[in-house]
């Protein structure tokens, strides 16, 4: 009896665990979703004010994702996402927060950067997604993203960072797409 009892336990144990991981996780892509991503953006605000530890924010949207879905469907749509979260989580390092912020949008969040390699990290983001396709049928696919980046400023709220990597990225958007609009404050 007792033994059974233990191993209930460590069922429960298990199970919890597992739980624990996947409510951090986007069931989709496999990358962190957007309350993990909050989390951590508040613990990196406060490992900057304690440890002065600057970091910055990525803010990534897919250029016309509507007409991948209205072209080749949803599931092929979701194919890309895939896709795209495995450049994203292969072309980082393992202290780089990667997140699905919704839909077809994405954060990272990067410690330990300047405003130079910040920048060198998002074009080679950039880059990668370009030349990464999906086959369909006897068809390459393949997507742009546009770009917002930014780095933490002293005193400032998690909202006041994510608000200004977002509106970078609608600046990339409205210029062309493609590409990467960068806002620092000097
Ligand atoms: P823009 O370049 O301005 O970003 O254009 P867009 O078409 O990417 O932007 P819009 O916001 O109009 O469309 C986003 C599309 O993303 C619409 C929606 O159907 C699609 N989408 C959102 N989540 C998912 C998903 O989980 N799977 C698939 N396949 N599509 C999704
Ligand atoms: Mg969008
Ligand atoms: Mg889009």
């Amino acid at each position: 009896e007792v033994f059974s009892d233990h191993t209930e336990y460590q069922h429960t144990v298990t199970r919890m665990n597992q739980l624990e991981v996947e409510v951090h996780r986007d069931a989709l892509t496999g990358l962190f979703n957007r309350a993990y991503l909050e989390k951590q953006l508040v613990s990196s605000i406060n490992d900057f004010e304690y440890f002065n530890i600057p970091f910055g924010l990525l803010f990534l949207d897919i250029d016309h994702f509507k007409n991948v879905n209205d072209t080749y469907g949803h599931a092929t749509g979701d194919e890309v996402l895939k896709m795209l979260s495995h450049t994203l989580k292969h072309n980082l390092r393992d202290s780089d927060i990667v997140a699905r912020w919704g839909g077809e949008e994405f954060v990272v969040l990067i410690k330990n950067v300047d405003k130079y390699i910040l920048v060198s990290i998002a074009e080679k983001l950039r880059n990668l997604i370009e030349k990464s396709m999906i086959k369909v049928e006897d068809k390459f696919l393949s997507v742009t993203v546009s770009i917002g980046a930014t780095l933490y400023r002293a005193g400032e709220t998690d909202q006041s960072i994510l608000s200004r990597a977002d509106q970078a990225l609608y600046n990339s958007k409205r210029t062309g797409r493609n590409k990467l609009t960068a806002d620092f404050a000097d």
